[in-house]
C-alpha cells in the first residue's frame, strides 16, 4: 500500500541539521505513528513520504521552509524564574514553559535573579534538516481516526 491522505504510517526517523549532529531520533523506542494530511508531520516530511511503502528506507533534506519556518529575530519573552524550578537553568538549553502562546519549547537566552529571558523559535526553527526515515507499516485510517484527526492504539491517542 502507497502512503497517501488518510493512511496511519508507523515510521523510525532520525533527524540531524544539514552537516550536523543528530537532533533527535525514534530509533530506541516506540516508532511514531501519524495520520498523513492532517498536519501531524512538517509539511516537507509529509510530502517525501507520499508514495512510499512498508520497508522503504530514504533520507531527505527539508529547507526551513517546509520545516519550523524561519527563525524570527526579537521574538523574546521574559518569564518569571519560578516557572524553570524543575529545570536545571544553561543559557543555550531547551526547556517547554507555559508562554503566551501555550507551553512549548523555547531557547533560554539570558537568566537574571527573578526572570529569564527565552527565545520563542522553535529550536529547530532556521534550520535545514536531514531527516533518514524507515516506513515500517502503511495502513488505512478507521473512520474515527479520520474524525478525530489522529492515530489510535499502538504509537497513537489511547481512549
Ligand atoms: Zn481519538
Amino acid at each position: 500500500m502507497n502512503i497517501a491522505n488518510h493512511h496511519v504510517v508507523r515510521l523510525h526517523y532520525s533527524v540531524s541539521e544539514a552537516g550536523g549532529e543528530a537532533i533527535e531520533s525514534s530509533r530506541g523506542r516506540e516508532p511514531l505513528a501519524v495520520l498523513i494530511g492532517h498536519q501531524a508531520l512538517i509539511p516537507g516530511l509529509e510530502e517525501a513520504l507520499l508514495g512510499r511503502a512498508a520497508g522503504d528506507r530514504f533520507e531527505v533534506t527539508v529547507a526551513p521552509g517546509k520545516a519550523y519556518g524561519e527563525r524570527r529575530p526579537g521574538l523574546v519573552q521574559r518569564i518569571p524564574r519560578k516557572h524553570f524550578k524543575d529545570h536545571r537553568l544553561q543559557v543555550g538549553a531547551t526547556v517547554v514553559v507555559p508562554t503566551q502562546m501555550g507551553p512549548r519549547p523555547v531557547t533560554v537566552e539570558k537568566i537574571g535573579l527573578s526572570v529569564v529571558d527565552v527565545d520563542l523559535n522553535h529550536p529547530m526553527a532556521g534550520k535545514t534538516l536531514v531527516f533518514d526515515v524507515e516506513v515500517l507499516e502503511v495502513r488505512e485510517a478507521t473512520a474515527e481516526e479520520r474524525d478525530h484527526g489522529h492515530v489510535h492504539g499502538e504509537g497513537g491517542v489511547q481512549h
